[in-house]
């Protein structure tokens, strides 16, 4: 019923001749009955999201940003909106990345008003949440999974189409994924809160992904758990042999 995604995060990686060889050789490469079954984005940084649009116009592997700004125009310095990312295409962008939350210092108010924002220009937002080690050794991993949640989505109605990425902190560019059933459980989780806010139906057609230390040999197990409805892949990403490798192994897990 939810039809998996693979997303790969290129976070601040990648100019633009880099972007071309990779996206070249990814659309070659994939083979077309592959999109029947899932969903693919790539998450370019700034700079090479143009070419990318141009490369992938006629492809459908889709385009994603990193991340977006909660006002139309103005006078913003350095910020980007969801018009000036919807002129060139762009179907997802990640709002409220762990990296961004904590470098950046992104907050829920502003993640809530990007996610809105998103929507508007009609871009599905993929909405990250995690707790970090120390949270999940003090067992308020849950509370603070929650909190992220309703804050994020206070802005948005039942109609409106967004993902969630569960990426705890600690599992993050680390190498140690977090185990199937420790993040299906909190993905389960995630669930009912939606279906608390937005009603049953909403929980149950909400896609929920997976983030943090993905690779081609933990995907499939990770994929196999049902409240897991794809990924979103950092460094894995990078590699375009292990993000093709990544998306064929999550396919196996349909069989
Ligand atoms: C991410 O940045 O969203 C991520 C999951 O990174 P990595 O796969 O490198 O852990």
């Amino acid at each position: 019923m939810r039809k998996l995604l693979i997303a790969g995060n290129w976070k601040m990686n990648k100019g633009i001749k880099e972007t071309e060889k990779f996206l070249k050789e990814l659309k070659d490469e994939i083979e077309e009955e592959i999109f029947e079954k899932i969903d693919i984005a790539v998450f370019p940084p700034f700079t090479s999201l143009y070419v990318a649009s141009i490369l992938l116009k006629n492809s459908k592997i889709y385009l994603g940003a990193q991340n977006v700004f909660y006002e139309k125009e103005g006078a913003y310095t350095g910020e980007i909106s969801p018009k000036m990312l919807k002129e060139i295409g762009i179907k997802y962008v990640i709002v409220g990345h762990s990296e961004r939350r904590k470098i950046i210092g992104e907050n829920d108010e502003m993640i809530a008003k990007k996610l809105k924002a998103a929507i508007e220009e009609e871009i599905v937002p993929i909405l990250c949440v995690g707790e970090t080690i120390e949270e999940r050794e003090k067992n308020i991993h849950k509370k603070i999974v929650e909190k992220q949640i309703q804050e994020g989505l206070k802005f948005l109605k039942e109609e409106d189409e967004f993902i969630i990425a569960y990426e705890p902190v600690w599992a993050i560019g680390t190498g140690k994924t977090a185990t199937p059933e420790i993040a299906g459980e909190m993905q389960g989780f995630i669930r009912e809160r939606i279906k608390e806010i937005f009603g049953k139906e909403k929980g149950e057609k909400t896609r929920i992904l997976y983030g943090g230390s993905i690779n081609s040999k933990n995907i499939e197990e990770l994929i196999s758990h049902p409240e897991i409805d794809g990924g979103l892949v950092g460094g894995a990403s990078l590699k375009k042999e292990e993000f093709l490798s990544i998306i064929k192994n999550s396919i196996r897990s349909l069989k």
